[in-house]
C-alpha cells in the first residue's frame, strides 16, 4: 500500500465555486483533517448502495483491534481520556484543557499513543499535576502510576516500530504484536515452522500475537472468532454476513463467504483462498479490503495491522489505467532492467481507479492513495494482483491544498510553479497508477531467492522500485502515444516535485536531529539523493542559494530520466538476486540521514506557511432511508460530521474490546 501524505504538496487551478462543500474539518498539532466526497454514489443501484452500507459497518467494527495492536494499553488510555473529555465539568476553555483535548485528538488520529507516521510516542503539552486533577474528576480507579508513565515518561514505550540497526527490534518496539520475546527467539520460531521449499507458503504469523510463557513455551495467540479480538470480530462477521445478501454476483458472494470463514477459523490457508478469490473478482463494481493486511507496524514484517476500505470503481477514470495495464508487457519489455530479471509474461495486472466510500482501521484517518494487494508473492505471481488508485482521496488532498503557498515558497521560478499547477494533479495520479499497476508487479526474483532476503531494507527498496518505474516511464514518448499525458513536457512538473520533495521538503515532517524511518519516505530520499549525487558532475540538477534560501534547479531532464533508469536497474538487480549487502548500502547511504542544514532551513520556511505536514480524513455518514415497512429504499452519504463528533460516535457505537 502506498503512503498517505504527499500532503500540502499539491495545487492546481480548480474551480472553487462549484460547491459549498468544505474539505477542511479540523486542524491541530501537525495534523489537518479533511473530508472527502463520494461522487457518483447516487448512480449506484440500491443493491450496491446497501452492500456498501454493510461493508462500511464491518469496516468500522475493527477500530479497537488496531488500537490494541498498536499498543496493549491504547484502549485503556483512550477510554480513560474519553471519559474525562465527555464528563469533565471544570473549565473547558483554559489552555490546559485545550492541550488535553489536542492530545486526545492526536491519539484518535494515530490510533494510539504513538504518532501514526514517526511512531514516536506523542508528547502531551499539559503537565502531570493537571492530569491528576482531571483524573480526580472521573473517580479513576486503576493503576494511576502506570497510566501517568505511559503518558508522561518519554522512555517508556518510546517507539511503536523501531527499525534501528543493532537493537533488538522486537523488545524495543512498543507495538502489541509480541510479548516477552526477543527478536532472535521470534526469528528462530518462524524459521522453525517455515519450509523454504514451500512454493505456496502461508503468511506465517500474519494474524497472531507471539508470546513466550513463563515456562519458555512460545505460542501464537490467533486473532479470530473465539480467539483474540473475538468480541470485535463477531461484529465484523455479522455485517459481512448481511453484506453477502447484496453481493453483486456469485463470485463476490464467495469472496465474502471465504473471508468470514477465515475470521472464524483463523486459518491462514483460508486467508490465501480468500485472497485468490478476491484478486480474481475483477467484475464487481463494489469492492473492499477488510482484515489483517499490511505489516509495516511490525519491524520484522510478520504481523499485519487490521484495516478496511470500502469502495466502488470509478468507471470513467478506470479507462486510463486500463490503457496502462493493456500495455503492461510493452512496459516490461522496454524497462531498463537486466533481461534475466524481467518477467517473460506479465500477468494479472488488474488496474482500476476507485472511489473510496469508507475507511477503517489502519486506513483511517490517515489514508492510502493507492492499494496493491494481495501481499503474498506467490499469489501475485500465479494469480496477479489488484492495483487501485483512490481518486476521490487524491482529489480532496489536491483541492484542500489550493493556495497554501507551498510552491511559491519553495519553487525556484514562476514557470515551474505554473507547470505544477497545470500538470501536477495529472502527473500525480499517473505516477500512482504506474507505481501501483506496473511498478510493484514488474520484474522477478531469480530461482531460490527469498522474498524476505532484503529483510528490514526490503520495504524501502520495494517502494523505490515501484516509484522509479513510474518516474522512468512518465517521461517516455509512449505517454503521449497512449494519451496519458496532455503535453510532452508534463513529466517535468513531476520530476521537479519529486526531487524537491526527496531532497528537501519531505523532511519537514521529521524533527531536527532525527533520521528517516518510514519506508516510503526513505525511498523518496534514496531516489532523489542518488540521482542528484550521480548527476552532480554534469550538473543535471543543482541546489542553488538565492537570498539565503536554497532552491532546486533542474538543468537536464533527459539525463535525469536516464539516472532514474540506472537506479531502477540496480534496485531490481538487488531484489532479484536478494543482494542484502548492496541493498543495505544503498539504503544506509542515501535514505536515512538527512542533511542537517537543509533540514533546518526547510522546517523554518515551511513553518511560516502553517501547512500541516500530515493529513487524514473523516468518513461520510451513510443514512438509511426506509419505507413504512422498514424496507431500505435508499442510502445517502452525508458530510456534516466533524472530527471529534465522529471519534466519539465511533467510540460509543463501534468499541467492542
Ligand atoms: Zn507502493
Amino acid at each position: 500500500m502506498d503512503s498517505t501524505n504527499r500532503c500540502g504538496y499539491k495545487k492546481q487551478a480548480v474551480d472553487m465555486n462549484t460547491s459549498d462543500f468544505t474539505y477542511k474539518v479540523d486542524r491541530f498539532a501537525d495534523i489537518e483533517v479533511l473530508r472527502y466526497l463520494v461522487p457518483d454514489f447516487e448512480k449506484l443501484t440500491l443493491k450496491q448502495k446497501i452492500l456498501i452500507y454493510y461493508l462500511s459497518e464491518a469496516a468500522l467494527c475493527g477500530r479497537d483491534i488496531l488500537f490494541d495492536q498498536n499498543n496493549q494499553y491504547n484502549l485503556w488510555i483512550r477510554k480513560t481520556l474519553e471519559n474525562i473529555y465527555i464528563n469533565y465539568v471544570g473549565n473547558r476553555n483554559c489552555p490546559e484543557f485545550l492541550s488535553f483535548e489536542e492530545y486526545l485528538k492526536r491519539i484518535w488520529f494515530s490510533n494510539g499513543i504513538h504518532h501514526h507516521y514517526s511512531t514516536n510516542k506523542i508528547e502531551p503539552s499539559f503537565n502531570e499535576d493537571y492530569f491528576e486533577h482531571l483524573l480526580k474528576s472521573i473517580n479513576f480507579e486503576g493503576d494511576e502510576n502506570l497510566l501517568k508513565s505511559l503518558i508522561f515518561n518519554k522512555n517508556l514505550a518510546a517507539k511503536r516500530v523501531n527499525l534501528e540497526q543493532n537493537t533488538d527490534l522486537i523488545t524495543s518496539s512498543a507495538n502489541n504484536f509480541y510479548r516477552n520475546i526477543t527478536q532472535k527467539e521470534t526469528e528462530d520460531f518462524y524459521a522453525s515452522i517455515t519450509n523454504p521449499n514451500d512454493k505456496t507458503p502461508i503468511s506465517y504469523g500474519l494474524n497472531s500475537r507471539l508470546e513466550k510463557a513463563e515456562d519458555d513455551t512460545i505460542t501464537e495467540k490467533v486473532w479470530k472468532l473465539n480467539g483474540e479480538y473475538s468480541k470485535a470480530i463477531v461484529h465484523i462477521i455479522a455485517h459481512l454476513d448481511s453484506a453477502m445478501d447484496y453481493a453483486e454476483n456469485e463470485k463476490q458472494k464467495q469472496v465474502i463467504q471465504s473471508l468470514i470463514e477465515f475470521y472464524k477459523s483463523g486459518d491462514l490457508k483460508k486467508f490465501d483462498e480468500y485472497s485468490i478469490l478476491w484478486v480474481e473478482d475483477t467484475v464487481s463494481q463494489v469492492d473492499f479490503v477488510n482484515g489483517f493486511i499490511e505489516t509495516y507496524g511490525d519491524p520484522l514484517g510478520y504481523k499485519a495491522s487490521w484495516e478496511s476500505i470500502v469502495n466502488f470503481r470509478n468507471e470513467e477514470a478506470t479507462k486510463r489505467t486500463h490503457i496502462i495495464s493493456k500495455n503492461a508487457q510493452w512496459f516490461e519489455d522496454h524497462s531498463p532492467i537486466n533481461k534475466e530479471f524481467k518477467k517473460e509474461t506479465v500477468r494479472g495486472v488488474s488496474a482500476k481507479v476507485i472511489t473510496n466510500a469508507m475507511l477503517g482501521g489502519d486506513c483511517y484517518p490517515a489514508t492510502p492513495i493507492g492499494i496493491n494487494l494481495p501481499n503474498a508473492n506467490w499469489i501475485r505471481q500465479i494469480y496477479g494482483s489488484k492495483s487501485v488508485t483512490i481518486e476521490n482521496i487524491m482529489e480532496a488532498y489536491n483541492k484542500a491544498s489550493y493556495g497554501n503557498g507551498f510552491a511559491e515558497e519553495f519553487y525556484d521560478n514562476d514557470q515551474d510553479i505554473q507547470a505544477w499547477y497545470t500538470y501536477g494533479f495529472a502527473t500525480d495520479v499517473l505516477h500512482t497508477d504506474l507505481h501501483e499497476c506496473l511498478g510493484h508487479g514488474s520484474g522477478q526474483l531469480l530461482p531460490g531467492v527469498s522474498q524476505d532476503a532484503l529483510k528490514a531494507y526490503g520495504a524501502t527498496l520495494e517502494e523505490a522500485r515501484a516509484d522509479l518505474f513510474g518516474l522512468y516511464y512518465m517521461a517516455d514518448p509512449i505517454m503521449m502515444e497512449l494519451n496519458l499525458l496532455p503535453n510532452v513536457n508534463a513529466y517535468k512538473a513531476a520530476y521537479y516535485r519529486y526531487l524537491l520533495n526527496g531532497l528537501m521538503t519531505q523532511s519537514v515532517r521529521i524533527s531536527i536531529g532525527e533520521n528517516i524511518e518510514e519506508s516510503h519516505m526513505r525511498n523518496r530520499q534514496l531516489i532523489a539523493k542518488y540521482v542528484y549525487e550521480k548527476g552532480l558532475p554534469e550538473k543535471v540538477a543543482e541546489l542553488i542559494n538565492k537570498n539565503g534560501k536554497t532552491y532546486l534547479v533542474i538543468n537536464d531532464y533527459e539525463r535525469l530520466r536516464q539516472l532514474f533508469g540506472d537506479l531502477l536497474a540496480e534496485v531490481q538487480r538487488i531484489k532479484s538476486e536478494g543482494d542484502y549487502e548492496a541493498g543495505k548500502d544503498l539504503v544506509e547511504k542515501y535514505a536515512i540521514k538527512i542533511n542537517p542544514e537543509l533540514h533546518k532551513e526547510a522546517i523554518e520556511r515551511y513553518k511560516k506557511l502553517d501547512i500541516a505536514p500530515y493529513r487524514g480524513f473523516v468518513n461520510p455518514v451513510y443514512l438509511l432511508k426506509k419505507d413504512s415497512n422498514g424496507k431500505i429504499i435508499d442510502v445517502v452519504p452525508t458530510y456534516e460530521e466533524d472530527f471529534v463528533e465522529q471519534m466519539l460516535r465511533y467510540s460509543k457505537y463501534y468499541s467492542f474490546l
